[in-house]
């Protein structure tokens, strides 16, 4: 399912996600398998997990029990061979560089070089930012975790340095800024935490986004922060949009100016769909630290290259 709502009428707070495997109607051939995808950019994805470490805590973290050793070389002969295949059959859309910290990756401003200057690709960064990326060229976004005002001893990730954040965006001027909150139970508390968050970070930031723990097996919002977040921009901001896509939903709304991203993913969802569906849907693509690709989360599906 796709659907773009632009108008706050039709605004739903808790849409019903499912996914119509019709839609993977696209064929394409990575590594000499065949596959299908959706034809749509913001559905071809790929995520180069760059590697698994991280010097950060986060007790709600997903990759944490992976610590998978990091091969650089394997990584980068694999991700050159798909880039290029996506290219050539007019499907490279959109990358995202993740982790782990991809900061303490050697090889993490190598990959934006090598994204950025040769294909016309949309590029994002998440990152903690204790650490810059100091790549010649500029991602599209940097995406950087901060889920308190300040230092958070619950995740271990320090609070986050205006200073530093500054020189990256004089240093990449074609690069927007985008904080990601996740909200958990030792986060933000209230929408006055919420407000006070946004108030503090506003002027330094191009974009906010809020989201919900990931969690593979509850499958809907409840009457939590995140609902009452919703309340609170239906009240106070206007909708830009609300997308349904296949297993996630996202919402934008401009508030005081500053567009602010609520999305939530149903995992499990994708997980059951995982155990049933036919094995050549690639949902998105996923470049494993070790160099596997998977089209997949979990490295034991779907594999496309070892
Ligand atoms: S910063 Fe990201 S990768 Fe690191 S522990 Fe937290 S959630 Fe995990």
């Amino acid at each position: 399912m796709i659907q773009e709502i632009h108008d706050i009428k039709n605004y739903s707070f808790n849409p019903v996600l499912e996914s119509n495997e019709k839609l993977y109607d696209t064929p394409i051939t990575l590594f000499g398998k065949q596959w299908r995808i959706m034809d749509d950019f913001w559905m071809k994805h790929v995520h180069i997990k760059i590697t698994d470490r991280c010097n950060a805590r986060c007790p709600f973290c997903i990759e944490k029990e992976s610590h998978l050793k990091d091969n650089p070389d394997k990584l980068s002969a694999n991700l050159q061979r798909l880039i290029a295949e996506l290219d050539s059959q007019g499907h490279l859309a959109t990358v995202s560089i993740t982790g782990g910290e991809p900061s303490l990756s050697p090889i993490a401003a190598e990959v934006v070089d090598f994204l950025k200057g040769n294909y016309n690709v949309f590029l994002n960064i998440n990152t903690n930012f204790s650490k810059t990326i100091d790549s010649q060229l500029d991602p599209d976004w940097v995406n950087i975790s901060r889920h308190k005002v300040g230092a958070d001893d619950y995740t271990g990730i320090g609070a986050l340095d205006l200073d530093m954040l500054d020189q990256y965006r004089a240093d990449h001027p074609k690069t927007k800024i985008r904080l990601q909150c996740v909200l958990h139970p030792h986060g933000l508390q209230s929408i006055d935490e919420i407000k006070a968050y946004i108030d503090h970070y506003i002027g330094h930031i191009d974009d906010l986004s809020f989201r919900r723990l990931i969690n593979v097996t509850d499958n809907a919002p409840t009457d939590d922060l995140y609902q009452q977040l919703k309340h609170f921009l239906y009240d106070n901001s206007t909708l830009v949009e609300q997308v349904l896509k296949d297993y996630y939903v996202y919402e934008t709304w401009n508030y005081k100016g500053l567009n602010i991203t609520l999305s939530h993913s149903n995992m499990k969802l994708l997980h059951d769909l995982e155990g049933t569906e036919d094995d050549k849907i690639l949902r998105e693509i996923v470049v494993h630290p070790d160099g596997l690709i998977a089209g997949s989360w979990y490295r034991n599906k779907k594999i496309i290259a070892e």
